[in-house]
């Protein structure tokens, strides 16, 4: 009892997705002595559901996060478990099956009403006993409310979107990866090529917002940008991340992708946005700031660069995307060198 409750103690101690993973993993498999334990995210891409591993323990090994080597591989298919399909069409509590193996393997969902994008993975040497299934089962619902509450926090209200708060942490993290290379003094700053996969992060504003309140009423404001939100959703990729900023300006940081896929994804999202009828609004429309994501600057420097390109698309016509490197290179914003940063007007 003494280890599950610290195991417990330890769980409820994190404000992180990835931490409050590693934490389950652990306690499930020291508390039924498995010879593996997983938490695998469940994610529909075009109608299948694919199954990856986002976090891992193996019988005397340490608990570690799992990340797809390219950052965009959706997984392996559903299909290649069909007890756990079975269980999520019946939406069942858990589902178990021997492989060919000879192991023993539970599946037990992580359901929010409808949907279970979260499963946990036990592979076992011997059956499941029921006090063993009684103590995971115990273990998987305080993991549920506790990823319910992370979810709350990281997420705005009126949108259901990313919160400001889970964006910096979550930029600080695209920074860290998208370069671990160290800046040589003197030597000039690494460039990419032209068609060479990066991160990147895009600002949208939308346009005359204040008119929309003005001629419709607050509501009707509130009610426009919960389906921007919407349009953001389903025209940005799996693997890419939106926020709403404040107000009416959202971010969205898109993982690993060329400069000619960035352009088509943005253009794709205001498009979107132009081709909607918005009730009782009518047309509404967006301006969008993009820039690579590189850490050789900081967040600071990074937000202000793509906050540039949004305001230079703003002054220039509005409902238009504009590439700040592409503004750099064209003269049509100027750079001038501070003491340690490079900053761009
Ligand atoms: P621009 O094209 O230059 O971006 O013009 P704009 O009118 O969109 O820009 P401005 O920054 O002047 O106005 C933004 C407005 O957004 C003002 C504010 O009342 C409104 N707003 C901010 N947050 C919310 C919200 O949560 N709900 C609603 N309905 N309106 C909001
Ligand atoms: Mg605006
Ligand atoms: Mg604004």
């Amino acid at each position: 009892m003494d280890s599950l409750l610290r195991h417990m103690v330890d769980m409820t101690g994190h404000r992180d997705h990835t931490m409050l993973d590693i934490s389950v993993v652990s306690a499930v498999q020291e508390l039924s002595g498995a010879a593996q334990t997983r938490v695998l995210t469940l994610a529909t891409v075009c109608g299948q559901t694919f199954v990856r591993s986002r976090a891992c323990i193996r019988a005397g090994g340490v608990a570690c996060p799992e990340e797809p080597a390219d950052g965009t591989s959706p997984g392996e298919p559903i299909s290649a478990f069909p007890a756990l399909a079975q269980c999520l069409e019946q939406h069942a509590a858990r589902a178990d099956a021997v492989g060919a193996d000879g192991l023993h393997r539970l599946w037990l969902p992580i359901w929010f009403g409808d949907t279970a994008d979260t499963c946990l993975e036990i592979v076992h040497q011997e059956p499941f006993t029921a006090e063993a299934i009684h103590t995971i089962g115990g273990i998987v619902g305080v993991y549920r409310n506790f990823q319910n509450l992370l979810d709350y926090s990281e997420r705005d209200s009126l949108t259901g979107l990313l919160n400001r708060k889970t964006f910096d942490d979550q930029l600080a993290r695209m920074l860290q990866a998208s370069d671990t290379e160290p800046l040589v003094p003197g030597r000039p700053e690494r460039r990419h090529h032209q068609g060479q996969e990066q991160q990147w992060l895009a600002v949208v504003d939308v346009d005359h917002f204040k008119g929309v309140n003005d001629r419709f009423g607050h509501l009707y404001g509130d009610e426009v940008l919960i389906l921007i939100a919407n349009l953001l959703q389903s025209s940005f990729r799996a693997q890419d991340r939106v926020f709403r900023f404040g107000g009416e300006e959202f971010v969205v940081l898109l993982r690993s992708t060329t400069l000619e896929n960035a352009w088509r994804i943005i253009d794709r999202f205001r498009t979107n946005v132009e081709a909607h009828e918005f009730p009782q609004v009518g047309r509404v429309t967006v301006s969008v700031g993009f820039t690579s994501v590189s850490a050789a600057d900081s967040p600071v420097v990074t937000l202000g660069h793509a906050d540039q390109a949004l305001y230079y698309a703003k002054a220039n016509g509005r409902n238009r995307a504009c590439h700040y490197e592409e503004l750099v290179a064209h003269g049509l914003l100027r750079t001038i060198a501070t003491n340690d940063t490079a900053e761009f007007f």
